[in-house]
């Protein structure tokens, strides 16, 4: 079982679904040559992609294109279906970094034949967490940044009042669908700027508020997984 933590809040959180949402900043969209959605692109991990800090990603020996895209984390505390937006912040435990590894060859192929991008996005590793902190901290969730860093150089910075669909619409929206339950995690999209991996390279991502204070932080390195 994956768990993860929020700070101040012991014991740890048992992971259940992870629920991510693609092209949530328009300039990333443009990027990938993609169009800004109308509605949430939904996609699922699961709970065996999960790593936290100090661990590596091990790219899988399908993919020689893996891809950071470093985005806020929502950790539900609250379940419950058809949330309402004006409730919805208030099913959230804490909110955190982490990473939507991808392997951008595999994702780009799926996308051509039409197929499902499971594998691309949710082999085992996949999905780097910090620790989260909690909710009381943070009143407004539209007003902090994520950065990453590759090797002690920035590749990503972004800050979430950029986000297409607000944490409080993506709620209200996956749980018309889904059922959330505590401890299911929300990615939220991912900024411009993402980029191949490499062994060996060293990936710290950072939470920050509007100062730019670090509020929590995870970091990773890139390896191979052991061929099957
Ligand atoms: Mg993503």
């Amino acid at each position: 079982m994956s768990t993860v933590s929020l700070l101040g809040h012991p014991p740890a959180i048992t992971v259940g679904k992870i629920l991510c949402v693609g092209r949530n900043y328009a300039e990333h969209a443009k990027e990938m040559n993609a169009n800004v959605p109308t509605s949430p692109v939904v996609f699922l991990k699961p709970a065996t992609a999960v790593v936290t800090s100090g661990s590596s990603v091990l790219i899988p020996d399908i993919s020689d294109d893996a891809h950071h895209e470093v985005e806020m984390t929502v950790l539900i505390g609250a379940g419950g279906k058809g949330i309402r937006p004006e409730e919805a912040l208030r099913h959230v435990a804490g909110y955190g970094v982490g990473l939507d590894m991808t392997l951008r060859d595999l994702q780009a192929q799926a996308k051509k034949s039409g197929l499902p991008w499971t594998l691309a996005k949710g082999f085992d590793t996949s999905a780097p967490l910090s620790a989260f902190v909690p909710s009381e901290g943070i009143p407004d969730p539209g007003r902090l940044g994520i950065r990453l860093s590759v090797n002690g150089a920035l590749r990503q910075s972004g800050w979430t009042r950029d986000c297409v669909f607000s944490v409080a619409d993506l709620i209200a929206y996956a749980s018309r669908y889904f059922t959330l339950e505590p401890g299911d995690i929300l990615f939220t999209g991912t900024p411009e700027g993402v980029s191949r991996v490499q062994p060996d390279d060293a990936l710290s991502a950072e939470l920050v508020d509007e100062a730019g204070s670090v509020l929590t932080s995870v970091s990773v390195t890139i390896g191979r997984a052991p061929r099957p």
